[in-house]
């Protein structure tokens, strides 16, 4: 190869950077159509559009009820609250804030426990292992998009005498080992449709249950706790979404399947122009139906000869962003800090994860570009490992 990496002072590979992700939504006439006949209708929240939504993510998802929220977060907040949680919480410390601030809203506290090395998901043995015997609620986790294993998470939850829930942030679309879709595992599973998830509103979430007497509560909660007549019977909150979001999420739900099979497409592009580098990938277990979220790899001092730091840094110089989630993990963010979990899985794949771009709509050509630049860097990993130093 005799192209010089950007970081040691040759030209980037990328002219115009490459961002790591970007939304994928739909909005043309009929969606614009959608919206001048909410505001006619003057109903910009409480309505039709709300209502079609939840009925069409059910029947989508084959769950009896859906719960549109105005975030993730707020479902999280509202599935805890009303089913009346209290003592601790066991949870990944290896996911994004926002489930950890969920349990610490509801005066809940956290346990964090490890998740396995390969697919990344909360360990279900971690669940077992986990001390404190307070435990009403796991709380697990699809991590970029590939599907926990709800059986034994279940069976491990059950032996702790706790409820099971998911965040499934990541998760919608995707599909367990026997077919069903997440959303259908657990007491509920909590969907984010914020701009980096694979189907958007903007900011949203919906909670999917197939308890109709959570449902009944969720309903009530996400509105005041108000259910119409002012008499307010739980201290809710606003949470709820609006008609617009709602339309986004109505003109672009008949779409999501075949924007996910192209983002597997594109994970799969990955994965046969990395074969030849010495990265793992995230494992995706037999059987299930990833979302791919988010494009994620491991990267080893020993085996790439560059630390993850440092493949991060020499691929921002040709124009490839990369994020490392979840670095720091909970357990050690600075509002967490309490907590003196020993976590050596996780502390081992927020030091080595590396977060590749994907976005729905990405030229494949760009997902070469990205290995190209893997490549390129692998190719001089001493050079650049001696210009950086200790940068490790
Ligand atoms: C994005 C995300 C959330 C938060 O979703 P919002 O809709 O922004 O509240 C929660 N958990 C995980 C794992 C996420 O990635």
């Amino acid at each position: 190869m005799s192209r010089r990496p950007a970081v040691l002072g040759g030209p980037p590979l990328l002219a115009d950077p490459l961002p790591m992700t970007r939304p994928t939504i739909v909005a043309d006439d009929e969606l614009f159509g959608h919206f001048g006949a909410i505001f006619d209708s003057g109903m910009l929240t409480n309505g039709p559009a709300v209502a079609e939504f939840e009925r069409q993510v059910a029947a989508y998802l084959r769950v009896d009820d859906v719960i549109a929220v105005s975030s993730c977060t707020t479902g999280l907040m509202l599935v805890l609250r009303c089913l009346s949680a209290s003592g601790s919480v066991i949870l990944p410390s290896f996911t994004f804030m926002a489930s950890g601030h969920a349990v610490r809203w509801n005066d809940l506290r956290p346990r964090f426990a490890d998740c396995e090395p390969d697919t990344f998901t909360l360990d279900p043995q971690a669940v077992r292992n986990c001390s404190g015997d307070d435990v009403s609620v796991v709380l697990g986790v699809h991590t970029f998009g590939v599907p926990s294993d709800a059986d034994e998470l279940a069976q491990a939850a059950a032996a702790r005498g706790a409820e099971l829930i998911f965040d499934a942030a990541h998760g919608l679309g995707g599909r367990y080992r026997d077919g069903t879709r997440i959303g259908s595992k657990g007491l509920a599973e909590v969907f984010s449709l914020s701009p980096t998830k694979a189907l958007s509103t903007g900011e949203g979430g919906l909670i999917a249950t197939n308890d109709p007497g959570l449902a009944a509560e969720l309903r009530l909660a996400r509105n005041y706790g108000n259910p119409g007549d002012y008499d307010s019977r739980m201290i809710g909150l606003n949470a709820r979404m609006t008609e617009l979001a709602a339309a986004i999420g109505l003109r672009n739900l008949p779409l999501l399947d075949a924007t996910l099979d192209r983002r597997r497409r594109l994970a799969g592009r990955y994965a046969e122009t990395l074969a030849t580098l010495p990265v793992r990938l995230q494992r995706v277990p037999d059987g299930t139906t990833p979302v791919y979220k988010d494009f994620t790899v491991l990267v080893t001092d020993e085996e790439f000869g560059l630390s993850r730091d440092q493949l991060a840094a020499a691929l921002a110089a040709e124009g490839v962003s990369t994020r490392t989630y979840f670095d720091p993990p909970l357990h050690r963010q600075r509002a967490y800090t309490e907590s003196a979990a020993q976590l050596p899985v996780t502390e081992m794949i927020t030091r080595k994860c590396l977060t590749l771009p994907l976005y729905s709509h990405m030229p494949f050509d760009l997902v070469d570009r990205v290995c190209e630049a893997m490549a390129l860097a692998y190719a001089h990993r001493h050079e650049i490992a001696a210009t950086m130093g200790d940068e490790r």
